[in-house]
């Protein structure tokens, strides 16, 4: 039996894993989970938000499911997402954005990934108070960073036959920065004559997206972008409760929802578990079982289909009702 890390989180975290693990069980794929708890909660006994424990878990398995873990916003501790990505060198932040059965949104022709490089840019947390009215945030952009994201990118799309990787980035504005990406991004694709590319400066990605996103395939970009264009494009499948994504390294890799923990929610029955299930979905596609990843996907499209929905994508059940009813149709 396969042994696979879940971080159950916190927030909405353990109602919806609690929910994606009842799933996977009824789809007759056993799964040993070894739960290992982090954030907030963890703080005061282990005097850290992500306690070696968890990362060595992670290392042993090579795969994790993880439920979001609230970020403090302006003090506290630092992010534990962001902890875990640069710990465990998750290069690859991949974000498909696909229009699900039966939810309303503003286009029905959504079949888009962003491909976010995971590791440096702003998010290297470089960044200091030089007095007390004003502080300093640096944006580091390496070359090896950039090449292996762009390199990714090339290679999902060969792997998904799509025909175009287009680099988003503010080149114009951080020259050197931004100019470096995009210069690793030509390098790369010279490798992929067969892929189109096209260039794009992520200010205009945004008017494009809402306007017609149909003619996005893979949008590779760096990491603060990917954040920001990341929740755009998760607007326009049905919000924050549906959008899906994987963080990919070299030896392991870590399924977690776009969203955050959602504290406003929480323990009211009321959150949308597709977006981590539509995670788990794919780590069961990586770790090549196929079979029940396209079963429960099936589940999932056949009660989406019937009306089954929960409030944030305009229906009426209950994070229960709606487990209850993928586990009938499985
Ligand atoms: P973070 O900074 O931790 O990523 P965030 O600012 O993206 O968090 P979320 O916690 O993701 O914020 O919540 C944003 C909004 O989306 C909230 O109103 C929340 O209730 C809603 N939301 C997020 N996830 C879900 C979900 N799974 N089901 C229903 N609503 C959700």
């Amino acid at each position: 039996m396969r042994t696979i890390t879940l971080i159950n989180g916190d927030g909405i975290g353990p109602e919806i894993s609690d929910a994606v693990v009842k799933i996977i069980d009824a789809s007759g794929l056993k799964i040993n989970w070894d739960v290992q708890t982090a954030g907030a909660d963890v703080v005061h006994e282990e005097g850290t938000p992500l306690p070696p424990r968890v990362l060595e878990s992670i290392k042993v398995n090579k795969v994790a499911l993880k439920a979001p873990v609230t970020t403090p916003i302006g003090y506290g501790f630092s992010s534990v997402n962001v902890q875990l990505r640069k710990a465990l060198d998750l290069y690859a932040s991949v974000r498909p954005a696909k229009n699900l059965p039966n939810i309303q949104t503003r286009y029905d022709n959504v079949n888009l990934v962003i491909v976010r490089e995971n590791t440096e840019d702003l998010y290297a947390g470089v960044e200091h108070r030089i007095d007390e009215n004003s502080a300093e945030s640096i944006k580091i952009i390496t070359r090896k960073a950039s090449e292996r994201i762009c390199r990714y990118a090339f290679e999902y799309a060969v792997k998904h036959k799509r025909k175009e990787v287009c680099v988003a980035t503010k080149a114009n504005i951080c020259k050197l920065s931004d100019g470096l990406f995009l210069d690793c991004f030509r390098k790369i694709a010279q490798n992929y004559p067969k892929i189109k590319t096209r260039e794009i400066l992520v200010d205009n990605l945004c008017l494009q997206l809402v306007q017609d996103p149909s003619q996005f395939e893979v949008i590779v970009m760096p990491n603060l972008y990917g954040d920001i264009v990341s929740d755009l494009t998760a607007g326009l499948i049905g919000g924050l409760g549906v959008a899906q994504g994987a963080n990919i390294g070299e030896y392991c890799a870590v399924f977690e929802p776009v969203h955050g923990s959602a504290p406003d929610i929480k323990g009211q029955n009321k959150a949308n578990p597709t977006a981590l299930l539509l995670s788990a979905i794919e780590m069961l596609k990586y770790i090549d079982e196929t079979t029940y990843a396209e079963k429960i996907e099936k589940a999932l499209y056949k009660t989406l289909k019937s009306g089954i929905r929960t409030v944030d994508i305009g229906g009426t059940a209950s994070t229960t009702e709606f487990t209850d009813a993928i586990i009938s149709n499985l």
